[in-house]
């Protein structure tokens, strides 16, 4: 920055930040379109300048400059040679120093997270509370009858340092719903996510983080109808990116409010209840192959967004995969108009989600009690209407 700059900025604009109370950052765009960020911190007594480490565009594509000295960019090395030879040396150092955090570490996230590691990547944010279960090691990637109740943040851990290909990976491993507050923050950290849940409550979550924080989500969601005599009747899945410039996930039909509230009250975890939603047929039968399809589809996609802008034309919104009868095709579509998900954009903090951040008390805080109930029963009866026709 020049004098000048440093004038404008520190002490022009300072003055009336600091009676806003809110925090002062400056931005700053190169002739050669690159950004740089910094943070101007009160020390009490003067302003303190923090350069960022990097800063990222989000819209259609995911563009990324980093501040070389804080973040240099990774030596070449023999493990990557097929991968950046690919793409260049240029985009794979851009590649490798996002922040990926994969939400769900099942049979989809595991996946996801192995390729990121056998890219290059250099820091992956794990979350999952969930442990390893003898009905998932049909299809969870690295688990053995050995592993039966590990967490598997620590198992996809302990396999990802094996699998990296980078100088150093850094892995952080939170066992805990990503609607816990550690967790939650951790994904604030994060560049671009990867939703690799099932639960209507996290892809809530994740939707919103995509809109107010902007921060890029990959979803992926399968679907199995298995025929009543025990025959595959379809299986399908999907690939969405939802963040500022795609179609929201709620609006693309991956989930919806009332759903969210039904796992809220508890509905979602009684079996009985399950068992009604899903016909009294098994539910969650996803295998092996068709995770390894979808987990492939979503990190196609997240490179599609980072490295690709000058190679593909615009991405169609999302990628839907018919395994029956075996066709692959794009879909664009926007918001419904009046989103509120997608009028949440760059808020931050500034827009509270509106059911629950870090537990399960939250909307008794965030709502008058009489109207977080008159809500709860409202969206139930709504709900409970859509079981009794079958239509969920
Ligand atoms: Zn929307």
């Amino acid at each position: 920055m020049s004098r000048a700059d440093v004038t404008a900025e520190r002490d022009r604009i300072g003055g009336p930040a600091r009676a806003t109370g809110l925090p002062l950052v400056g931005l700053t765009l190169g002739t050669d379109e690159a950004w740089s960020a910094r943070f101007w911190r009160w020390d009490g007594q003067r302003f303190e300048r923090a350069w960022c480490d990097k800063v990222r565009v989000v819209g259609r594509r995911l563009g990324v400059t980093y501040n070389a000295e804080k973040m240099p960019p990774p030596q070449r090395r023999p493990t990557l040679r097929r991968t950046t030879d690919t793409w260049g040396s240029a985009r794979q150092s851009d590649l490798a120093r996002l922040r990926f955090g994969v939400v769900g570490l099942g049979s989809v996230g595991s996946m996801v997270a192995e390729a990121l590691a056998r890219i290059g990547v250099e820091h992956l944010v794990l979350v999952d509370a969930d442990r390893v279960k003898t009905h998932n090691l049909d299809r969870l990637l690295y688990a053995s009858e050995a592993d039966v109740g590990r967490l598997k943040v620590e198992l996809a851990a302990d396999a990802l340092r094996r699998s990296a290909t980078a100088a150093r990976l850094r892995i952080d491993a939170i066992a805990g719903w990503i609607q816990q507050e550690g967790c939650y923050r951790a994904a604030l950290d994060c560049d671009v996510l990867f939703s690799c849940v099932d639960r209507p409550l996290p892809k809530d979550l994740l939707n919103h983080i995509a809109y107010t924080h902007c921060i890029p989500v990959v979803f992926g969601g399968v679907f199995v109808d298995t025929k009543r005599d025990g025959t595959l009747g379809q299986a399908a899945w999907s690939v969405v990116r939802s963040g500022p410039g795609h179609r929201c996930l709620r609006c693309d039909g991956q989930y919806t409010t009332s759903d969210v509230v039904l796992e809220r009250d508890g509905s979602l975890d009684d079996p009985s209840y399950v068992a009604r939603l899903a016909g009294g047929r098994p539910m969650n039968q996803n295998v092996f192959p068709f995770s390894a399809n979808l987990a492939s589809l979503m990190t196609l996609e997240m490179l599609r967004m980072v490295i690709g802008a000058s190679w593909w034309p615009e991405p169609g919104g999302k990628l839907h995969y018919s395994y029956v009868p075996g066709t692959l095709h794009a879909v664009a579509e926007p918001c419904r108009n009046h989103c509120e998900v997608m009028a949440r954009t760059a808020s931050g903090d500034q827009t509270a989600y509106p059911f629950l951040v870090t537990g399960p008390e939250h909307l008794d805080r965030s709502l008058p009690s009489s109207v977080g109930a008159r809500l709860l029963a409202r969206l139930r009866k709504l709900s409970q209407g859509l079981v009794g026709g079958r239509s969920s």
